[in-house]
């Protein structure tokens, strides 16, 4: 057994034996709180590995997700694919899908149905006035957003019973097979001193400028997507 499956043997663990409860417990350690696309990152994930690695040996995986929310902290967690090493792309569609691939393009797209939100609010009736002024408005006093975060995450441990077709739309599909680049700081800027990433260099009179320095323009990756930021100048 690798170095990367010995570090995650809980959830792999979790994953086979189909823990939702357990794996929604650790992605809430990262997200800070349990909500129902919480609950949904987690059932994509482990669904999608379970269906690519029926053997159990999770291996080369990457996930693409085409959102930012909720749903893709649990795909990081259940699926260990996450911005730090390599394994998780954002392609910035504003959609809340995930497609999980294995090392020969073989992959899995779950995408959220669009009247998931909807089929929520008919479930749990009560909750959508207090989700307007809690999510939508912000107009919430204390008392309501407590009372909010006690249901919304009552209905997180419910969904999790929930049959996945009810939540999702899937496809199988290949891909071209994913690779993960490592981004070593391996160039120093000639003016702030900086390690910078070889791809991220601008070369400028035979010298090397890091995009700050340099003046360009780089990519923003926020809460809101992608978006591509204005050259900083440098104090
Ligand atoms: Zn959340
Ligand atoms: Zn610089």
């Amino acid at each position: 057994m690798h170095e990367h499956a010995s570090a995650r043997r809980a959830i792999d663990t979790m994953i086979r034996s189909g823990d939702l409860e357990g794996l929604l417990r650790e992605a809430e350690a990262l997200h800070g709180h349990r909500c129902p696309m919480l609950a949904l990152g987690v059932k994509a994930g482990q669904y999608a590995l379970t269906q690519l690695f029926p053997e159990g040996e999770v291996h080369g995986v990457t996930a693409i997700i085409e959102a930012l929310n909720c749903f893709a902290d649990g795909i990081q967690v259940v699926t260990g694919c996450t911005l730090g090493n390599g394994g998780l792309m954002v392609k910035d569609l504003g959609k809340t899908a995930v497609t999980v691939a294995r090392p020969d393009g073989a992959a899995l797209r779950l995408l959220v149905r669009p009247d998931f939100r909807e089929r929520l609010f008919f479930k749990y009736p009560t909750v959508r006035p207090l989700f307007e002024k809690v999510v939508l408005q912000g107009t919430a006093d204390h008392e309501e957003r407590h009372r909010f975060e006690h249901m919304w995450s009552a209905m997180a441990r419910r969904e999790l019973d929930t049959p996945l077709e009810e939540q999702f739309l899937i496809k199988s599909l290949k891909i071209k097979a994913p690779h993960a680049h490592g981004r070593p700081s391996g160039v120093v800027c000639s003016q702030c001193g900086e390690g910078v990433a070889e791809s991220r260099i601008r070369v400028k009179d035979g010298q090397p400028f890091c995009l700050a320095c340099a003046g360009e323009s780089f990519f923003l990756l926020t809460g809101e997507g992608i978006t591509s930021a204005p050259g900083m100048e440098l104090v």
